[in-house]
């Protein structure tokens, strides 16, 4: 009997999954996972997970309740290799063939590789999945010297778990400065600051030309001739949609699998959420990489594949601990936008950014609990389209007040 479908147990398949179940859907529920465990929630993996602090076991992505419900199957260690859309099925790598009424693709995303990493050095990472962190783990110890290719998030946060751990650390950025895309300078330099306080070397404007060893992974060399002793490199330069059964079976892709303001594709019967999808909307298109976003559309692709269809329009949302302090952003940050800087009291700082005249994000860097708090307002104004002068933005002792005010056409 036909039922319904998820690939991918990453967060969006798994918030889709109890979406569906929460729906009442008694009909078999398929959810098919690559990985050989339960699903895990993934952002401690650059965190608590590496530091030893946690364990995959504390922190399931679905309750052990809907393992135990009649028609749900959960299916670990395989991989989907084949769509058919003509007779709705999908092919597993072992050969066995499941038949969909409704479909999701929530296959995330895949850790970007360097050619160099072909050179089959052992001591060669990146950390997406429980098993990349399980064999880095292996390095990461008092004294270890890391170096890592990329000041991204995970990048940057990996360095701040290497650093507690005790580990020596080289940072190599291809760019001027850390996290270019959502932080203006200002935030940008505390960040830098904390990070070259707790011991962390940074390397602007570098690349490297090769990995060098005997055996084993001995030195990374910079384009510049410099050469950094280690024993084990982190390749941290972002991730790409994991897009291929997609394509395999016609549809269309473009960066991240091509979806309507309903997660659907251009297949009705097919729905994409996650790292993995784009959405179409009437004002251009995007694609994100982060926990809320992928929860959420996970939870609407579930709802919409067994109920009424319901838009997905979550105000993008995400956060990064660094050390003791946090980045978070809630918005759409783009370059060009009119930024406003904000001292949060000495606690950190954050930037309001208008487009088009318009607030469309929110970034702060600095303690949790504000940091929290001023993001959690920004994004009930950006919820509401609340628009603040960005005058009154930079005097105003409390944000809450604008909250107050009515939504700006
Ligand atoms: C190390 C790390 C730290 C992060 N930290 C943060 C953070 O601090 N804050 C934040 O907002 N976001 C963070 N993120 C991002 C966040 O975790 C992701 O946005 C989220 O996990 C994406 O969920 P997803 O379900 O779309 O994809 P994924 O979590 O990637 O899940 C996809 C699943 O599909 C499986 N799969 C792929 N292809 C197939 C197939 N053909 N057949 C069967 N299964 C398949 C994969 O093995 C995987 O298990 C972090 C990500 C990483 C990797």
């Amino acid at each position: 009997m036909s039922g319904l479908v998820i690939i991918g147990a990453g967060h969006a398949g798994c918030r889709a999954a109890e979406a569906i179940c929460n729906l009442g859907w008694d009909g078999p529920l398929h959810l098919i996972n690559a990985e050989a465990c339960r699903p895990y929630e993934r952002p401690p993996l650059s965190k608590a997970i590496l530091s030893g602090e946690r364990s995959v076991s504390d922190l399931p992505l679905l309750r052990d309740a809907i393992f135990s419900r009649p028609n749900f199957f959960y299916e670990q260690s395989a991989r989907v290799a084949l769509i058919d859309r003509v007779n709705q099925s999908v092919t597993l790598n072992d050969g066995r063939v499941i038949p969909y009424l409704r479909l999701l693709i929530a296959t995330g995303a895949t850790a970007r590789s360097l050619p160099l990493q072909q050179n089959g050095y052992p001591q060669i990472y990146s950390i997406r999945t429980i098993s990349d962190v399980e064999g880095f783990k292996a390095n990461f110890h008092a004294g270890a010297r890391l170096v890592i290719i990329g000041g991204g998030l995970i990048g940057l946060e990996v360095a701040a778990t290497a650093r507690k751990a005790g580990c020596q650390v080289h940072v190599i950025e291809a760019g001027p400065r850390l996290l270019m895309r959502i932080l203006p300078e200002e935030l940008e330099g505390e960040l830098r600051r904390d990070h070259v306080q707790a011991g962390i070397a940074f390397h602007f404007d570098s690349a490297v030309s090769q990995i060098t060893g005997n055996g084993r992974v001995e030195a990374v060399q910079l384009v510049n001739g410099e050469r950094l002793a280690c024993d084990a490199v982190l390749v941290s330069i972002g991730s790409v949609p994991d897009t291929a059964i997609a394509e395999a079976c016609g549809l269309k892709v473009d960066n991240g699998i091509a979806v309507d303001e309903y997660l659907r594709t251009e297949d009705p019967n097919i729905f994409a959420a996650g790292d993995v999808c784009r959405v179409f909307t009437q004002d251009g298109s995007y694609r994100l990489e982060c926990w809320r976003n992928s929860g959420d559309q996970g939870e609407i692709a579930g709802q919409n594949m067994v109920g009424d269809l319901r838009p997905y329009s979550g105000t993008p949302w995400m956060w990064s601990d660094q050390y003791d302090k946090v980045v978070q952003a809630a918005g759409v940050v783009n370059p060009g936008q009119e930024i406003v800087v904000k001292d949060l009291g000495g606690a950190g700082k954050a930037s309001f950014h208008y487009e088009v005249g318009r607030l469309s994000a929110v970034v702060a860097y600095g303690s949790i609990g504000v940091v929290a708090k001023t993001v959690s307002v920004g994004r009930t104004m950006l919820e509401r389209g609340i628009s603040p002068n960005p005058d009154d933005i930079a005097t105003a002792a409390d944000l809450r007040i604008f909250l107050r005010t009515p939504a700006t056409a």
